[in-house]
């Protein structure tokens, strides 16, 4: 067999086209192939599929191709124009890449695969592409995925913030609760980020919409209130942010106390910070005897922590009414209490109370996203070479969009 037939079926080359000319270059590595095609051949118009004769050729360009064996491989070739009566002067699609893409259409599915498992600088050092190449073929990807995204309805949607870097920069981040995706990504964290997102939905997406879990975050309630149809039933704030509005409370108590006790010389709640923290199933097992004696000590801290911990059981219930019932008396209790810090976090829930019991309805949180958010805290730690907030998006759409990447 020839070198040049060998390519034609290692390219797939069908007819008009075929290789013209290989070129093996020991010393650099590399392969070259031109590929040429019939004279007389009728190409069709890329807009319309009207077939049309040759008009001229377009300058020689260069795709890079799966490696023969160790060796880097190009694909050289004139691509035809035609002239098309309606649309001008149009170079013809060539059947191994896609329009301006430096790279055949068999190399870009791999780059994706090894993108997908590695990041970016061991992709670059595999594939042997540059950094600004690897991006370019990750932006490509995401955005071939996002023209092909149908337009569904996404029941449950979960908002969630992220810090996006040190600085302080956040993202606002919507999820698909039921499939676990990103479906969109939006800098910062104003009524205009979560707003980004809806404006770009139909009116039956927006119908659609059952439930929102997000934090008590005004501007989040503002977008959605504004967008969403009966929205003050939809939107669920998300418990596991609650708790930890409540957590917090706990942490103050405990160090008004610690404060005070240290001035009578008190150490017992020294290094127990996180012991409050915890639920109480979640005690670590070496601490669990430490923390049976605090807890009978009286505290202060010790207080706050059983009513956080009572919260919890608010979310137990399945009936509406009874856990209405039971939010009143854990209120009553945390707001006599006599801790203010407890009291004044009560006090913040009771102002976001029914969108804390549309939970009954509704019970999603966001943590059906933490998968997702390990996934993005992983994306965050291996990007240290991100050099900006769009690469930063690209990869988490690229890996948590659930997009068709792949050209076909
Ligand atoms: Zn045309």
């Amino acid at each position: 067999m020839q070198d040049t037939s060998l390519y034609e079926y290692l390219l797939g080359l069908k007819s008009p086209w075929s290789v013209g000319r290989v070129n093996l270059n020991v010393k650099d590595q590399q392969v070259d192939v031109w590929a040429t095609h019939e004279e007389g051949a009728v190409w069709g118009c890329p807009k319309c599929s009207r077939e049309l004769v040759l008009y001229d050729h377009a300058e020689e360009r260069v795709w890079r191709h799966l490696d023969s064996c160790q060796y880097k491989t190009f694909l050289h070739a004139r691509i035809p124009r035609v002239h098309c009566p309606d649309h001008g002067v149009l170079q013809v699609m060539v059947p191994w890449a896609e329009p301006k893409s430096r790279f055949t259409i068999l190399f870009e599915r791999l780059a994706i695969d090894v993108l997908l498992q590695c990041d970016v600088s061991g992709a670059t050092r595999i594939l042997r592409i540059s950094w600004d190449e690897a991006w370019g073929l990750m932006d490509r990807a995401v955005k071939r995925g996002q023209k092909r995204k149908s337009r569904k309805v996404v029941k449950r949607i979960g908002v969630d913030e992220k810090a996006a870097a040190k600085g302080h920069r956040y993202l606002t981040l919507v999820c698909d609760l039921e499939e676990g995706t990103v479906e969109h990504v939006a800098e910062d964290r104003t009524q205009e980020s979560l707003d980004e997102y809806y404006r770009e939905l139909t009116t039956e997406q927006l119908e659609g919409i059952e439930a929102v879990a997000m934090d008590m975050w005004t501007p989040y309630v503002k977008a959605t209130v504004t967008r969403v149809p009966d929205a003050a039933e939809k939107i669920v704030f998300d418990r596991f942010h609650v708790m930890g509005h409540v957590g917090k409370a706990v942490d103050t108590v405990r160090k008004q106390e610690h404060r005070e006790l240290l001035q009578e010389g008190d150490e017992t709640l020294k290094g127990s910070k996180y012991l409050w923290l915890y639920s109480r199933e979640n005690v670590p097992e070496h601490r669990l005897d430490e923390f049976k004696a605090l807890i009978h000590l009286e505290l202060k801290v010790g207080r706050a922590w059983a009513i956080k911990e009572a919260l919890r059981r608010l979310w137990h219930y399945v009936y509406p009414a009874s856990g209405k019932k039971y939010w009143k008396k854990w209120y009553f209790w945390a707001t006599h209490s006599r801790l203010d810090p407890i009291r004044k976090a009560a006090e913040t829930l009771r102002r976001h109370i029914d969108n804390i019991l549309t939970y009954f309805q509704h019970p999603v949180t966001n943590a059906m996203s933490e998968g997702l958010n390990s996934k993005i805290q992983k994306i965050k730690s291996m990007a240290c070479g991100f050099r900006n907030i769009e690469n930063f998006k690209t990869a988490i759409y690229f890996h948590c969009g659930g997009l068709e990447l792949y050209p076909c």
